[in-house]
C-alpha cells in the first residue's frame, strides 16, 4: 500500500451515493477517487492506481462485474482489493462478484459508521470466499461467462445496428450533396445567363431594349424563387427533422388550399396537356389548421403527379369525409374514432411499385439512379430533391393526420397510377 492516507476509487454513477460515501470516507482520513461509470472507473484506477476500489454494479455502459473482471486482468490492479458495494438484490448477488473477481460484498443501503471499518479490514487483507465445493464454484463460473457472452453479444448486434444506421445517413448525405448541388446550379446557370446577356447589351453600342430588359429580369427572378424554393425545402425538412415545424393553425378551408396548389400548376396541365379534375369540394368541414402548410404538402402531391404523368395522362382530386376507425391501412396508424378528412390525388402515371410505396417518403428518395437526374418541377420524370413527399407527410403528421399512398405496381406502357391519400382531422 502507498504512504500517505489510503486512495480508494469509487466507482458509481449515482452523484447522491457519490457524495454520501465521500463524506464517510473523506471523514474518516481517506483520499477518495470518483468515476462515474465502468468505462472512466478503468481508466482512472489505471492512473491513479488506488489502493482499494469500491464498485457499484448497475452502471451505465459496462456493469460492475464486467469492471472488475477487467481491473483484475491488470498486473498492476491484479492485487488492489475490489468490494463491490451495492443495492442489487438478487439471489448470489454476492457470488457473482465473487465470481467476477471482487474480494468482498457490502450491501447497500450502506451503515455509515460501519463503512470505514469494512473499508480497513479489506485493506488489511480480508478476503470473502465463495461457499460451497468445487461444482457450485464451476456452476457459477459457467454462468457469469454464459452472461458475458450474451452481454457481448447485444453490444455487437447494437453497434451493427448502428453502423447501418451510420452507413445509411451516410449514404443520404452524400446523395443529399450531389442531387443539392444538380438542383442549385440549374437556376444558378439561369441567373447567370441572362445577367450575362444584360451585362453584355449595357457594354454594346446600342441601348439594351426595353423587351430584353424585361424577359431578363423575368428570368431572374424566377431562378431566384427558384432558389429560394430549395433553400426553403431543405429548412423544412430539417424543422420536419427536429420536430420544430410550426403549425399556425386557424380556421382552414381545403378546397381553397386544393385549387391554390391546382392555380400554381395551371401553365404545367397545359404545356404537358394534362387534363385536372378536381370533384366538388363544397361540403367538406373547414379544418382547424395552417391553410399555407396545407397547400405546400397539396403542392407538392400535385407537382408529383404531373411530373410522373405522361403528356395526356389525367389528374384527379378529391375528398371525402370519413371516420379514422374505418381507414383501414397499414401506413396509416389513426385509430381514433374522430371524423377526418380524406384528399386523394390520383393519377395515371407510371406507378410505384410495392416495395417502393414505403420508401418514397424518405429524405432524398428518389427511385431512380442519380446518375440519371435531370432538374424539373414538370417535365415528364423530372428530378427533384427528393424532399417533397418528406415534407408533405411532416406537415400532414405535424397535423395529426397521415399521408399514404397506393399503386398497383410500376409500368410505364400501362400507366396505372398512384393514388396518395392525405387523411386531416377535423378537429385540432
Ligand atoms: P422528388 O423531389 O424526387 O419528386 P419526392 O419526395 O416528391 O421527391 O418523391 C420521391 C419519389 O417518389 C420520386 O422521385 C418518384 O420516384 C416517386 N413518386 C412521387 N410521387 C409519385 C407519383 N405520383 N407517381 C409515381 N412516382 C412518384
Amino acid at each position: 500500500m502507498s504512504p500517505g492516507p489510503a486512495k480508494i476509487l469509487y466507482v458509481e454513477d449515482d452523484p447522491a451515493n457519490r457524495r454520501l460515501v465521500r463524506q464517510v470516507l473523506t471523514g474518516a482520513g481517506y483520499v477518495l477517487l470518483e468515476a462515474a461509470d465502468g468505462l472512466s472507473g478503468i481508466q482512472v484506477a489505471e492512473q491513479e492506481c488506488p489502493d482499494l476500489i469500491l464498485m457499484d454494479i448497475m452502471l451505465p455502459d459496462l456493469d460492475g462485474y464486467q469492471v472488475t473482471t477487467r481491473l483484475k486482468s491488470l498486473p498492476e490492479l491484479a492485487h488492489t482489493p475490489i468490494i463491490a458495494l451495492t443495492a442489487k438484490v438478487v439471489d448470489s448477488a454476492r457470488e457473482r462478484a465473487l465470481i467476477a473477481g471482487c474480494d468482498g460484498y457490502i450491501p447497500k443501503p450502506i451503515d455509515v459508521d460501519l463503512l470505514p471499518y469494512q473499508v480497513s479490514e479489506f485493506l488489511a487483507g480480508k478476503c470473502e470466499e465463495i461457499e460451497g465445493g468445487a461444482e457450485e464454484r464451476l456452476a457459477l463460473q459457467r454462468e457469469y461467462t454464459q452472461a458475458l457472452v450474451v452481454q457481448l453479444e447485444e453490444k455487437v448486434r447494437a453497434l451493427r445496428k448502428v453502423n447501418v444506421e451510420l452507413r445509411h445517413t451516410d449514404e443520404l448525405k452524400s446523395k443529399f450533396i450531389s442531387l443539392a448541388s444538380h438542383e442549385l446550379k440549374t437556376p444558378l446557370a439561369v441567373i447567370h445567363g441572362y445577367l450575362t446577356m444584360l451585362l453584355d447589351a449595357r457594354d454594346g453600342p446600342d441601348p439594351v431594349a426595353d423587351e430584353t430588359l424585361d424577359c431578363s429580369l423575368m428570368g431572374i427572378a424566377r431562378g431566384v424563387e427558384r432558389l429560394k424554393a430549395i433553400v426553403e425545402d431543405m429548412l423544412d425538412v430539417i424543422r420536419i427533422e427536429s420536430r420544430t415545424l410550426r403549425v399556425h393553425r386557424g380556421p382552414a378551408v381545403v378546397k381553397e388550399a386544393v385549387w391554390a396548389a391546382v392555380r400554381k400548376l395551371e401553365s404545367a396541365f397545359q404545356e404537358r396537356s394534362l387534363t385536372i379534375e378536381v370533384g366538388p369540394l363544397d361540403g367538406l368541414p373547414t379544418l382547424q389548421a395552417d391553410a399555407k402548410r396545407l397547400k405546400q404538402a397539396f403542392s407538392h402531391l400535385l407537382s408529383n403527379a404531373v411530373k410522373f404523368t405522361p403528356d395526356g395522362g389525367k389528374i384527379n382530386i378529391f375528398a371525402q369525409v370519413t371516420q379514422g376507425a374505418q381507414v383501414n391501412h397499414p401506413c396509416c396508424p389513426i385509430s381514433s374514432a374522430g371524423d377526418f378528412v380524406e384528399i386523394v390525388f390520383e393519377d395515371t402515371g407510371i406507378g410505384i411499385t410495392p416495395e417502393e410505396q414505403e420508401r418514397i417518403f424518405d429524405l432524398f428518395y428518389e427511385v431512380r439512379d442519380v446518375r440519371l437526374h435531370f432538374t424539373s418541377k414538370t417535365d415528364f420524370r423530372g428530378g427533384g430533391l427528393g424532399l417533397g413527399l418528406a415534407i408533405a407527410r411532416g406537415i400532414v403528421e405535424a397535423h395529426g393526420g397521415c399521408l399514404w399512398v397506393e399503386s398497383e405496381g410500376y409500368d410505364v406502357e400501362r400507366c396505372s397510377g398512384s393514388r396518395f391519400h392525405v387523411l386531416l382531422p377535423i378537429e385540432s
